[in-house]
């Protein structure tokens, strides 16, 4: 028997985490079995549908890295696969469990119903519809559609026993009959609701694990009965517990910065986010940076926890700091630019190789580049008191005098290179007889009026070009005279 897993997302929007969580674990279920990963859109609650979300989770799956084996815009052998497409087939096993007695036409009004409601609330009870319509006659039945009534299918769910199925993660799992509601499986409009949904399109298109939220846990004894009472094999149950914000709340998509693209919008890299999202509930024997084929490797279903997961921002920015430190130096770059250009008057004016070797190993994430690189474009103004630093024994007017010495030093360069500037700077350090940050930390400060910046004095100055490093070291010196005078005042 293949394996075959489904991700099936509903188009309402982003995809968030834990969404791409259980895909993540369905593909790579799959892989690791040989087995097929299966793309399908659940687009049948037609309020909810947003426009473009289906766009969205092609490009969020393939971005990520999960590439699946059939789905709503590659196809397949069991498509279609947008449940939209598919309303013959659900309006076909619907009437088919309602000759096999499972499911009946329900012709109550939407006043009954509300009154139902009304009532049950008044009581203090869970409303349950009545199984009013159940017991119809056929020729009740038969009269009421010929004379055009709107009707849903209901679920007929049995009033007595229990229904149990053994899933995976949470082990046995049994639901009292008289707990379950008859559940609308066919709707006035003709679509589905998922009820029906999952288990037709599970059953027809070979699902074998389905792997899915923790939400569907308890009515999937439901589905079950449907599957028994069309004569169809129950697939293998795995539920995922939720992803936490934290202790008490779940993170959902009200708190804005819980989809992938999101993640991907600040500067974080698929394969990092796809990374540690494996570990939201299942942890590897060793290491804990995996690539996605060594994840399809060591992953391991079975032991994924019961306990919610909680998303830990600050583990996941740690682990994007370690992707981003780990890319070859000219995807760091490629993937650096947009960023670049918001940040730098011009890039490709600037020795990018040298700008990735000073910032690539410095960054969490991507979209820190504009702020760790805006002294390049735009000198801030000029502070004194940035250049006084006890532990380097550098002060304002310390700073003042090496820069003068520095200058024609730097002025008269062969090379305006690291190596050059680097040994020119050691030889000055010497004849003064000072400690190189003596040096190369005002050199830095005059050059950038930050406190912190990617890089020291030296890969600056190169980094800026003999021109501006000229000019920036200049108007220092003009600012620090100014400031010693007025000390001395
Ligand atoms: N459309 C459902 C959801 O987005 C899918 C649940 C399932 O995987 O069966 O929650």
């Amino acid at each position: 028997m293949k394996v075959r897993t489904r991700f099936a997302p509903s188009p309402t929007g982003q995809l968030h985490i834990g969404g791409l969580r259980t895909a993540l674990y369905a593909y790579l279920f799959a892989r690791q079995n040989g087995g097929d990963f299966i793309l399908r859109l659940e687009d049948t609650d037609r309020v909810r549908l947003v426009e473009d979300a289906a766009q969205v989770i092609y490009d969020t799956l393939k971005a990520a890295g999960l590439q699946y084996d059939e789905g709503p815009d590659i196809g397949g052998p069991s498509g279609p696969y947008v449940q939209s497409e598919r309303k013959d087939l659900y309006r076909k096993y619907a009437e088919e469990l309602v000759e096999k007695g499972a499911a009946y036409y329900c012709f109550c009004t939407p006043e009954r119903l509300d009154a139902l409601r009304e009532e049950a609330r008044a009581k203090g009870e869970q409303f349950k519809y009545d199984k009013c319509c159940a017991k119809l006659s056929p020729e009740e039945v038969r009269d009421n559609l010929e004379a055009g009534m709107p009707y849903v299918i209901r679920q007929n769910v049995p009033t007595e026993g229990a229904t149990s199925y053994n899933d995976l993660i949470y082990g046995e799992v049994s639901v009292p009959n008289a707990d379950m509601e008859d559940n609308v499986l066919l709707k006035s409009d003709g679509y589905p609701t998922y009820n029906l949904a999952n288990v037709v399109d599970d059953h027809l298109m070979g699902i074998t694990h389905v792997i899915r939220g923790q939400e569907y846990l308890s009515s999937t004894p439901k589905y079950n009965l449907l599957y028994d009472a069309l004569g169809w094999e129950k697939p293998q149950y795995i539920h995922l517990p939720p992803v936490m914000r934290d202790k008490q709340n779940k993170l959902s998509k009200r708190h804005g910065d819980a989809s992938y693209q999101d993640f991907a919008g600040r500067g974080y890299l698929p394969q990092a986010i796809v990374n540690y999202i494996a570990l939201l509930g299942w942890a590897p024997p060793d290491e804990e940076i995996l690539s996605l084929d060594e994840l399809a490797e060591q992953f391991d279903l079975s032991s994924v926890s019961r306990s919610p997961a909680i998303f830990d921002e600050d583990k996941l920015r740690w682990m994007n700091g370690e992707y981003i430190r780990r890319l070859p130096k000219e995807e760091f770059i490629a993937l650096a630019r947009p960023y670049f250009e918001s940040s730098l008057d011009d890039p490709d004016t600037y020795d990018l190789a040298l700008l990735a070797d000073m910032i690539q190993p410095r960054l969490e994430t991507l979209d820190q580049i504009p702020e760790k690189t805006a002294f390049i474009s735009r000198l801030p103004e000029f502070d004194p008191e940035l250049y006084r630093h006890k532990k380097m024994k550098v002060t304002p007017e310390g700073a003042l005098g090496y820069l003068r010495a520095a200058r024609p030093v730097l002025e008269g360069l062969a090379e305006f290179t690291v190596p050059y500037v680097h040994d020119a700077m050691m030889k000055l350090v010497e004849q003064l007889g000072i400690k190189n940050g003596q040096l190369l930390y005002p050199l830095r400060i005059a050059l950038t009026n930050t406190a912190v910046t990617p890089g020291g004095g030296i890969e600056t100055a190169v980094l800026l070009g003999p021109e501006e490093t000229m000019r920036r070291i200049n108007l220092a010196i003009e600012n620090l005279a100014d400031y010693a005078e007025k000390q001395g005042a």
